[in-house]
């Protein structure tokens, strides 16, 4: 199948509402324009300097996603022009990412990672952390050119389906709880980003709003990640 069909076929399994993240970390640009030509026009990459190389060569409509881990030293190379980071995993990052807006002169949008896997190597607030960060950036307001726009998570690697519920269900959960409690001009809960080529259909069924698929639409990446 070409890249427009795997598009097309992971498009047909995705309901209006949610927004489709095509993961293209690894990929060469001429698989990125095929499905660009197709009519995506967000995209996800998780190295910053992959995603600042595909910035300056790819069209200047496309929506850049950083999906990764992003270390607070290079912040500053993606914050002219990123449009949104999902993994805020610490208040050092969420501090730097403000800073570097303003220098920038843009609101940027993030969503705060929560941690909610089994596995002891992911990123990301413990569900109590984040409660206390929300409450925190409301209370101080000191994070002044972010806006916290929603929540990422991962779910454990595993094939209990079941367990996968349990974990998106938790952070739909806390994700519901966050916005009865908060909407300002700094927080607005409005996305929910989980699922990946694996579990986005489960991720979907617990009312994630933003799936970020890699494999299922580029093929499999030649290293493991
Ligand atoms: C690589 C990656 C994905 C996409 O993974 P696939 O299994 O290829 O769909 C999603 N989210 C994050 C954070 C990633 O690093």
């Amino acid at each position: 199948m070409s890249l427009k069909e795997n598009l097309n076929k992971v498009n047909s399994t995705i309901p209006e509402h949610v927004t489709l993240v095509a993961v293209s970390k690894t990929k060469p640009n001429e698989d990125l324009i095929e499905i660009y030509d197709a009519g995506q026009r967000v995209f996800g990459e998780n190295k910053v300097q992959e995603l600042c190389q595909k910035y300056e060569d790819l069209p200047k409509d496309i929506k850049w996603h950083m999906i990764g881990h992003l270390q607070s030293n290079k912040v500053k190379y993606i914050a002219p022009f990123v449009s949104l980071i999902h993994g805020i995993d610490t208040p050092k990052l969420l501090k730097e990412v403000s800073k570097q807006a303003v220098k920038s002169d843009r609101v940027i949008e993030c969503l705060i990672q929560v941690f909610i896997a089994q596995e002891e190597t992911k990123f990301g607030f413990s569900p109590d952390e984040v409660l206390e960060l929300f409450s925190q950036i409301e209370k101080e307001n000191n994070y002044p050119s972010v806006k916290i726009v929603g929540l990422m998570a991962m779910a454990s690697h595993t094939s209990n389906e079941g367990q996968v519920k349990d974990e998106f269900s938790q952070v739909k959960a806390l994700f519901d709880t966050i916005g009865r409690k908060y909407n300002s001009d700094v927080i607005e809960m409005k996305t929910l980003s989980m699922g990946m080529s694996g579990d986005y259909s489960v991720a979907m069924s617990c009312g994630s709003n933003m799936v970020r698929v890699g494999s299922s639409i580029f093929g499999q990446r030649n290293y493991i990640k």
